[in-house]
């Protein structure tokens, strides 16, 4: 009895990760459900050389989600390198697409890249300096599918509870570090649990460390479902969603490939398209 209280409870820290205590998320804590329909999932590796695009997707046990538009040629997000940064959780745009986004990087199991590699979603990752140190190069055939990566701190702090000083060398070492593996600075800055965003304090450290804007999320992905902070629990046009790059330790079991099908098949229910976050944003 004792072991399995232990592991519930850890299992439900984790599942509550970046969204725990961000003011953003709704109080009631996440309910992950039953692992249901687990063996439906699985990939299956068997392909027919009739339709390859949707066989891509049968792969996963997926149904094609609807292609995104093209990206916008007047950015709705316009970023400038003075002045304070921006903080948005959605973009405004009327395109019925939504923009997925993956924090941390604990998980680094290959099954993902190759499902993004198939599937050609767009993710826009916010990487952790001290979680993905030990393996810097899982991130680069996805960043080399064209998806950008971002800062997320040296080391998941809560950044309310820190000083100043180290406030911005959460900021500013994660920023030369991602810089110096993934050749580009990080354009975007999202705080460990939404923590801080529309603090004086932290939006100085971020202006001063390099990222133009400080992004936060409509929506939060945990096992099976997603935590909407809207009331309607619905996606909307723009919606910035949340997950993470988490494995079974952390998901009861389950997969990270698992997780991210059900994220696109709450998606795909909704009939939205996922379109790249940093096509909706002029960087100024
Ligand atoms: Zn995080």
């Amino acid at each position: 009895m004792k072991k399995t209280y232990v592991l519930v409870a850890v299992a439900m820290a984790l599942v509550a990760g970046c969204s725990a205590g961000a003011a953003q998320t709704p109080a009631s804590p996440p309910v992950p459900t039953s692992s249901g329909g687990k063996a439906a999932e699985s990939p299956s590796a068997v392909a027919s050389p009739a339709s390859p695009a949707s066989d891509k997707w049968a792969k996963w046990g997926l149904t094609a989600l609807p292609p995104a538009p093209a990206a916008p040629a007047d950015k709705p997000v316009k970023l400038t390198a003075t002045g304070p940064v921006p903080v948005f959780s959605e973009v405004p745009t009327k395109d019925k697409v939504v923009f997925v986004t993956i924090d941390d990087g604990a998980e680094k199991d290959p099954k993902f890249v190759e499902m993004i590699t198939d599937l050609k979603i767009p993710i826009s990752m916010f990487l952790t300096r001290d979680i993905v140190k030990d393996n810097y190069g899982y991130f680069k055939p996805l960043q080399a599918l064209g998806n950008q990566v971002h800062n997320h701190t040296t080391d998941h702090a809560q950044l309310s509870k820190v000083s100043a000083e180290k406030q911005k060398s959460e900021v500013c070492d994660a920023q030369t570090a991602l810089t110096q593996q993934y050749g580009k600075a990080p354009l975007l800055f999202r705080p460990p649990y939404g923590d801080g965003a529309h603090t004086p304090q932290l939006n100085t450290s971020v202006q001063q460390c390099g990222p133009r804007a400080i992004v936060l999320w409509r929506e939060s992905m945990q096992i099976h479902d997603m935590q909407y902070q809207a009331a309607d629990k619905k996606l909307k046009a723009g919606d910035i969603v949340l997950a993470h790059f988490r494995g079974p330790k952390d998901l009861k079991g389950e997969t990270m490939t698992e997780m991210f099908a059900e994220m696109l098949r709450r998606i795909q229910e909704q009939g939205f398209a996922v379109a790249r976050l940093e096509d909706y944003i002029q960087a100024g």
